[in-house]
């Protein structure tokens, strides 16, 4: 199938490469026209593992970048809308994708040919048949469900997986206005096989991703709550506590032959400094807004915001507890972005943690493996200095915070004592054996 992709970030290049490679003929569309250039050379504007080798081998053949909307359009016979939702301040701001259904809509005016829009975008329910049906039947002066079908096809990818993702997904959630854009919709899915689809309408969809992230950010929040309490009452350590939780077999199911299944959602339920990145904090906002507005309160949810925001304090606290002063003091912070795989630092709790600590004069030494510039781009240069590995960021340090789950920060422990080290280590993430390091802290403990 020819397939337009407008809006070609995380979600729109990992979407377009895929299907790409899957054998679709893409077209990806972006305004940018620095992302659209660097895309055309084979070089993927973000860091994603395995992305610049799918884009390599595409490239050319089934997969084009241009900042031509309205030709792609006219050339596709599908147009994903994949840009960004950020959350406006009160609520989510479709501005983004209210702009790209109006061009979408202005393509189709002159078009002929029956087309379907999908909105990948993660929305509000009833944004899909509201505000984006409303603007291209304006733009294109066209009737949805008879001269163009709507479909809303939300994305669940994972920063760091994301190629694997896309390419094997659990599940393939499939809204559409009628029964028409469905079959179409199935069209773009057919190289899929063996993945449950649900076949529903766009609200449901819409809804669909808000509850699963909404979940997760949930059970993310609930296990920082008990091991913020553990540390308060002392002598218990979460980490524990989290594993006596996994065991029960609702959780884990026990195998008729005594093994374990241990479902993927269980490494939600683990006590951190937060959860980040561009989509849990702003969809549980977002919902929270859109509770509001429905006169729904969503009280769980505000919790979750409330205790995620406050969970920074948690490593701060515990560098304030050996140095109640930080002027002047040497501190590494190992891992920026959100999450490892990644160098998206939308939202990272590495952003109040670095700003606070600068603030009070500490002397910072921070390096993350893939997010320097992005990093860099949050930070500036001021009273922080960006190194090349970790041996280098860890030299001289008297705090070491280690805020992502970078495999290559296991060695920590092995490194400290080779230097004969001092250091104190706060573990943000609970990812080193606490006995493996002389002097450690860690959340939930
Ligand atoms: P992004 O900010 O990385 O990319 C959006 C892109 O759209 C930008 O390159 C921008 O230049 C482009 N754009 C905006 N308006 C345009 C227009 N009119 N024409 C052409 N290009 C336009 O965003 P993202 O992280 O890829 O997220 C996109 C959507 O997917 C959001 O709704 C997000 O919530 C959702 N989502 C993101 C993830 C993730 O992990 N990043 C996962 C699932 C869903």
């Amino acid at each position: 199938m020819r397939i337009s992709i407008v809006g070609t970030g995380y979600v729109g290049l990992v979407s377009g490469v895929c299907l790409a490679d899957r054998g679709h003929q893409v077209t990806c569309v972006d305004k940018d026209a620095d992302k659209v250039a660097k895309i055309s050379s084979g070089v993927a504007p973000i860091y994603e593992k395995g992305l610049d080798d799918l884009l390599g081998r595409n490239l050319g053949k089934t997969l084009r970048a241009t900042t031509d909307l309205r030709s792609a359009v006219d050339e596709t016979e599908l147009s994903l809308i994949a840009v960004g939702t950020p959350f406006g301040g009160q609520e989510i701001d479709t501005g983004y994708v209210e702009q790209a259904a109006t061009e979408i809509g202005q393509a189709l005016r002159d078009k002929d040919a029956y087309h379907v829009v999908l909105v990948k975008s993660t929305v509000v329910p009833g944004t899909t048949d509201e505000l984006v049906l409303t603007a291209l039947e304006k733009a294109s002066g066209k009737k949805a469900g008879v001269d163009f079908g709507l479909g809303m096809n939300p994305e669940f990818l994972r920063e760091g997986e994301a190629i694997s993702d896309f390419m094997n997904p659990d599940r393939i959630v499939l809204g559409g206005l009628d029964e028409r854009t469905h079959e179409t919709l199935r069209k773009v899915y057919e190289p899929f096989t063996g993945v449950d689809v649900v076949l529903t309408s766009n609200k449901t969809a819409e809804m669909i991703k808000y509850a699963s992230n909404s979940l997760l950010a949930t059970l993310i929040s609930f296990s920082n709550e008990i091991a913020n309490l553990c540390s308060s009452v002392g002598g218990i350590d979460a980490l524990e506590v989290m594993h006596g939780v996994h065991l029960d077999k609702r959780f884990s199911p026990l195998l008729p032959g005594g093994e374990r299944i241990t479902p993927g959602f269980i490494s939600y339920l683990e006590a951190g400094c937060g959860f980040g990145g561009s989509c849990f904090p702003k969809d549980v906002k977002a919902l929270i807004a859109h509770g509001q507005k429905h006169a729904a309160s969503m009280r769980l949810l505000e919790s979750v915001i409330e205790i995620n925001q406050n969970q920074p304090t948690q490593v701060l606290t515990r560098v304030e507890k050996h140095f109640p002063s930080v002027k002047d003091v040497d501190i590494a912070v190992l891992g920026l972005a959100f999450k490892p795989g990644t160098d998206d630092m939308r939202e990272s709790p590495a952003i109040p943690i670095v700003n606070a600590l600068r603030e009070k004069g500490a002397r910072i030494k921070a390096y993350d493996p893939v997010a320097r510039a992005e990093a860099q781009k949050v930070f500036g240069d001021q009273g922080i200095r960006y190194c090349e590995d970790l041996v280098e960021t860890i030299a001289d340090a008297q705090v070491i915070l280690l805020l992502t789950r970078w495999d290559e920060f296991k060695q920590i422990p092995e490194l400290l004592e080779r230097t004969g080290s001092q250091a104190v280590l706060v573990d943000g993430r609970r990812m080193l054996d606490k006995d493996s390091v002389e002097r450690y802290e860690g959340i939930g403990i």
